[in-house]
């Protein structure tokens, strides 16, 4: 295939990558924009393929064994263990780019000044994004202690490991066919440097590191693309670079936190201890009664978050929904930017419930309205509708956006027992006036309800 056609390609398959990116922005059209990028990255790879000189025969072999993983991982993971999977694709991404890095520095390690910066950088972004990725992917999945490893001085050997990285990389840079050793030393730093960086992180915050790993591994991937001169492999690494810095922002401003509080404070490193925080009494209320109050209900607002996900109820949610509709109240359901454990994770619950997209509303449009809903049924959620965040400056979670149930008449909180949620603080949404505890699973709730409904 000739060079001009190789190129064209890319650009097609560029052009299928932006246009899918845009689409993931909204969950009616998400399945598209995935569909559309696996396709323009298909091409990319038909068209690397087709580049002249190259042996194909093992590349096909690894894009096969490769894909048949990715494929069954995909398929079998559960959805809350979804940021344990991209946490590991990122790792992949990352020890890719190092090896291209690697092997084109090996077999030319003659090469000019250029192709030497963008080696040592793609070894560099691409050992740390690798080994970094494994820890949160062991924080995680709780292979190890998900609470941040701090010690004193923690920056400052940090910040001198960086320092003789540099160097070390400027010494390669120099003379890199007689700096073997140094390279190999370089690759051993940026391991043990990705490991560095991520221990003092909590486990709870790794969604927002797991994002800004992704970043890295795009630039990684970026910086392979220079190293072989390969226009898609820069074009698409810079989008994820993009793209993953871009959502790390995100969720930084929803939790309002700085990235550099989120990388650098051991949060979660300690919780509030039992007897801290709003005292009172708690409500605890019925299925039955429940069913009673649902059943006058005219408005109705589900807001949904972590415990949703572990209790799968996202079905029987969306069934409770339509038996309301049917008896004449309006339903909707409100999402928190950072409910769950991930971006989007309750679109994509609800999603795959089927719950139609024009119920769903973000907090900003739900909010103003919440002094008129009827009952606010808050399913597994904690962080993300407690008030302290809007008025105790004391709070961790002082200034995060939160959905505002209190304001509504009645609120029904399903969770399972007093325990609070991920910021490790308690709510005083619990001993609200207006507010009752629907203690148990979620799932197991709202089926008692529509059996209620039913009956
Ligand atoms: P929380 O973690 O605050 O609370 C979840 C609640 O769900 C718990 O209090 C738990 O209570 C309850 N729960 C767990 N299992 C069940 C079950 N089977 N049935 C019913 N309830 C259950 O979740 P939120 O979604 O409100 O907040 C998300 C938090 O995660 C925020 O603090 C956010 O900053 C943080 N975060 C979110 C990220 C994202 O991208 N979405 C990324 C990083 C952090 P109990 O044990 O009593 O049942």
């Amino acid at each position: 295939m000739s060079n001009t056609a190789i190129n064209f390609t890319y650009i097609v398959s560029a052009v299928l990558f932006i246009f899918g990116l845009k689409m993931l922005g909204s969950p009616a059209t998400a399945r598209k924009g995935n569909m559309l990028s696996a396709i323009g990255m298909l091409l990319a790879i038909g068209a690397v393929m087709m580049t002249n000189g190259l042996s194909f025969h093992y590349i096909i072999i690894a894009a096969l064994i490769g894909g048949v993983i990715g494929f069954f991982a995909a398929k079998l993971v559960a959805m809350t263990s979804m940021p344990e999977m991209v946490a590991l694709f990122n790792g992949s991404g990352g020890i890719a780019s190092l090896f291209v890095g690697w092997s084109v520095y090996h077999y030319h390690p003659h090469g000019d000044m250029l192709t030497s910066i963008t080696t040592i950088l793609s070894v560099l972004i691409g050992g740390v994004t690798f080994t970094g990725s494994l820890i949160a992917w062991a924080k995680l999945s709780e292979k190890m202690s998900s609470k941040p490893v701090i010690y004193p001085g923690q920056q400052i050997v940090n910040s001198l490991a960086m320092l003789a990285f540099v160097g070390a990389s400027v010494m390669f840079c120099m003379d890199p066919a007689a700096n073997y050793p140094l390279f190999v030393g370089v690759v051993i730093a940026s391991f043990i440097l990705g490991v560095m960086v991520v221990i003092p992180i909590g486990g709870g915050d790794m969604p927002v590191v797991i994002s800004l790993l992704n970043s890295y591994s795009g630039l990684a991937a970026c910086a392979a693309g220079f190293v072989i001169q390969n226009n898609i492999l820069i074009v698409a690494g810079s989008m994820v670079g993009a793209a993953g810095i871009i959502l790390t922002n995100i969720m930084c401003k929803a939790m309002n936190r700085s990235l550099s509080n989120v990388l650098f404070s051991g949060f979660g490193s300690t919780t509030q201890k039992k007897g801290d925080g709003p005292q009172g009494e708690a409500k605890p209320i019925s299925v039955q009664d429940a069913y009673y109050i649902l059943e006058a209900a005219q408005s109705v607002v589900f807001v949904p978050g972590y415990g949703m996900a572990v209790a799968q109820a996202q079905h029987v949610v969306r069934e409770l929904g339509e038996i309301l509709q049917e008896n004449g109240a309006e339903v909707s359901y409100a999402i928190h930017p950072v409910a769950g454990r991930m971006p989007g994770h309750m679109n994509v619950l609800l999603a795959e419930a089927n719950v139609p997209y024009d119920q769903l509303i973000e907090m900003d449009d739900i909010n103003p309205n919440m002094p008129n809903i009827d009952v606010a049924v808050v399913i597994g959620a904690n962080d993300v509708v407690n008030p302290a965040a809007r008025h105790d400056e004391s709070s961790p979670i002082y200034g995060m956006p939160i959905i505002d149930v209190d304001q509504a008449k009645t609120v029904f909180v399903l969770k399972r027992s007093m325990n609070p949620g991920f910021a490790g603080i308690q709510n005083e949404l619990f001993f609200g006036e207006n507010t009752r505890m629907l203690f148990g699973d979620a799932k197991a709730s709202i089926s008692g309800l529509i059996a209620e409904f039913k009956d």
